[in-house]
């Protein structure tokens, strides 16, 4: 009832309803693309934040992890689908491919990288995970949330070590820096979470105290104040 209707002789005009003016400027148009861009991606990759509820959720689970804050700045990258992938390089137009530089016919995303790739598959199947079921998933958030329910938490957070020194190790491999395959990731990941736990437990541990610092005073006659 009270929005203004236009005389008989109001001509219609166009109003750009992205910005509060009504008027058209880039910035609002790159925001309202950046925004529908986002949207339509949440929808495609099923397992994606499509909310920012959501997304919150995902931060605060993956932010409470006893891990160190680079491995949790990783999964939050993995959770989001930034990290520089195949699949992702190609669809900005930077790779000529989306194929696993390693595995010619598979498609190089999170998932395939961090559960399949260069032996990966052998690590979940294998002790101390033993996840033979492991599929591939919608996105890298599924695969953690079955990760947290399928471990228990000493194994989860192991996990989670494994997956970002996979992803450091197949970096070094790019650039010619690592030979190995990841058949020792998982002991350098367990004995990486051991030191890690060892420094928070002296961290929060009191200074313990070179001598003691009680006074009592000298038997030694020499000492006497009078
Ligand atoms: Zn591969």
């Amino acid at each position: 009832m009270a929005v203004p209707i236009g005389g008989m002789f109001a001509t219609d005009k166009l109003i750009w309803h992205f910005s509060s003016t009504g008027q058209f400027t880039a910035k609002s148009c790159y925001h309202a693309l950046l925004t529908h861009r986002t949207f339509s991606r949440g929808m495609e990759s099923g397992g994606a934040a499509s909310s920012s509820g959501e997304s919150t959720r995902r931060w605060k689970f993956i932010w409470k992890l006893s891990i160190p804050p680079k491995v949790r700045i990783f999964l939050w990258r993995a959770c989001s689908d930034i990290l520089p992938t195949n699949v992702e390089l190609f669809r900005r137009g930077i790779s000529p491919s989306p194929f696993c530089r390693y595995c010619p016919d598979k498609c190089e995303t999170t998932q395939h990288v961090l559960q399949f790739c260069h032996g990966m598959q052998a690590v979940w199947n294998s002790p101390p995970f033993n996840l033979p079921n492991m599929v591939t998933f919608p996105s890298f958030w599924s695969c953690l949330v079955y990760l947290r329910e399928n471990l228990e938490q000493g194994l989860f957070l192991l996990a989670t070590i494994v997956i970002w020194k996979t992803w450091d190790l197949r970096n070094r491999r790019l650039h010619g820096n690592e030979q190995n395959g990841n058949q020792g990731v998982v002991s350098w990941s367990g004995a990486f979470l051991h030191s890690f736990n060892s420094a928070i437990m002296s961290a929060h541990q009191p200074p313990t105290r070179a001598f003691s610092t009680t006074w009592s005073p000298s038997s030694d006659p020499r000492y006497c104040q009078d």
